[in-house]
């Protein structure tokens, strides 16, 4: 099918996934096979020297793999993908063709606290390092550019505490600085946001949250837009330079814009190895195909919860970019017209206590780490992820003694707001 004509509901169900040729199947099959057979030797070679486009070993390519990764390139607006086997293997593949050994990114100080973590404990065991920046100013990026930068990271919106992203600000620092912007684009799914088209040159996904849609399927994503030069400077040798990794191919002289795609597949999930199983992929094309239908009901529901928690007489304040009182409205306007999505914190008044007995007060809600569910999920992040931190660093993290998280299901939400005003009146009894 050409993706050109089509609106985002129709892509969401048909990208990447034509009938199958052998059998006819409508569904799309899941490739559940380790290797491919070659035709003849020669055959085997060009495979080899990436010569013929072609499957051999699941741990670089796998058709199931394939369609997902079309799929996702098609809805983000990008020129190629590569899933991984979850969101925080997706960055490290995303950001691997970029960096050796002293190179730097500089990231948002608000993004996951997972990725924080990644980057600040495990980046330097590569010899890479990240510089955090407030993103809220968006020069506080210009400023912390050195000759050793190679990219610029941030989310679109972030997880977990209602905070936008001015995606084409600091893409337009970015370009200036001639480095790549990396968005991640979980919480907002490329149905809300479509950083791309605001300069963003790659996007990150964990697939694990609202694209699976079910809280089933770990996975990750990276979405090239195919729009950078790689050989614009020499600060990215591995793309636009021999590449050592791949006896000395060039990859930006040999597959223009997609060189980023093939070096991510032929090298980094070669090498680095965290290839996303074909049954991940398959229940996330599922998922992808009510994306558009799951997203517009969590947004509404989010709306109407956020709306009566800023009004209840338990709750201190509510942080949801979609709340004309929020800091972030504006931004939401403009990057997220269609809703702010379903992830937000509020406070609780009575702090620490109050927050444990609300968890353990809910029905509907389940108590989890996780985000982008059908289900409604709740979460007391000082007393569960982000524990082992200090009061002082929990506050900074947006996660104080009074904070709970929600990720608001597709439920009726009647239900869903009956629930937390149960919760909270025992709570607070
Ligand atoms: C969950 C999450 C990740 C990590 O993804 P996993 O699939 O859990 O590895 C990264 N970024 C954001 C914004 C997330 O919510």
């Amino acid at each position: 099918m050409s993706d050109k004509t089509y609106g985002f509901e129709t892509l969401s169900v048909h990208a990447g996934a034509a009938p199958d040729p052998a059998t006819g199947a409508r569904a799309q099959p899941i490739y559940q096979t380790t290797a491919y057979v070659f035709d003849d030797a020669d055959h085997a070679a060009a495979l080899f020297n990436l010569q013929t486009v072609g499957f051999i070993y699941s741990r670089l390519t796998n058709p199931t793999n394939a369609a997902l990764e079309a799929r996702l390139a098609t809805l983000e607006g990008g020129r190629g993908c590569t899933v991984a086997s979850s969101g925080h293997a997706a960055q490290v593949l995303a950001i691997f063709p970029l960096m050796q050994p002293g190179a730097e990114i500089v990231a948002s100080s608000r993004l996951y606290g997972g990725s924080l973590q990644q980057m600040k404990n495990t980046y330097p065991k590569f010899g890479w390092k990240a510089e955090i920046v407030d993103a809220d100013q968006p020069d506080n990026f210009k400023r912390a550019v050195t000759a050793n930068t190679k990219a610029f990271f941030i989310e679109s919106l972030a997880n977990p505490g209602g905070v936008v992203s001015d995606i084409e600000a600091i893409a337009r620092i970015a370009e200036d600085a001639g480095v790549p912007l990396l968005v991640d684009n979980t919480l907002a799914t490329p149905y809300l946001c479509k950083p791309i088209d605001y300069g963003a040159t790659l996007i990150v996904h964990s697939t694990t949250k609202f694209l699976s849609g079910t809280g089933t399927s770990m996975g990750g994503a990276v979405v090239d837009s195919g729009k950078f030069d790689w050989s614009k400077s020499a600060r990215f040798p591995s793309l636009a330079g021999p590449e050592p990794a791949y006896h000395g191919l060039n990859f930006y002289e040999t597959f223009g814009d997609m060189a980023y795609t093939f070096h991510s597949h032929a090298v980094g999930l070669r090498d680095l190895g965290p290839s996303q199983a074909p049954f991940n992929a398959w229940l996330t094309m599922l998922g992808i195909e009510t994306l558009g239908l799951r997203m517009e009901r969590h947004c509404a529901n989010a709306a109407k919860v956020a709306a009566h928690l800023e009004k209840h007489p338990a709750v201190a304040w509510v942080n949801y970019a979609g709340l004309p009182s929020n800091k972030y409205h504006q931004l939401a306007q403009k990057y997220l017209p269609k809703g702010a999505g379903s992830v937000f914190t509020f406070g609780v008044k009575g702090g620490y206590d109050v927050g444990v007995k609300v968890v353990d007060g809910v029905e509907l809600f389940s108590h989890l780490a996780n985000i982008g569910d059908a289900k409604s999920l709740i979460i007391h992040p000082a007393s569960t992820t982000h524990r082992q931190l200090s009061d002082e660093q929990r506050v900074a993290a947006g996660a104080g003694p009074d904070v709970l998280r929600l990720s608001i299901g597709i439920e009726t939400v009647e239900d869903i707001i009956a629930d937390l005003d149960q919760a909270l009146e025992k709570a607070t009894a």
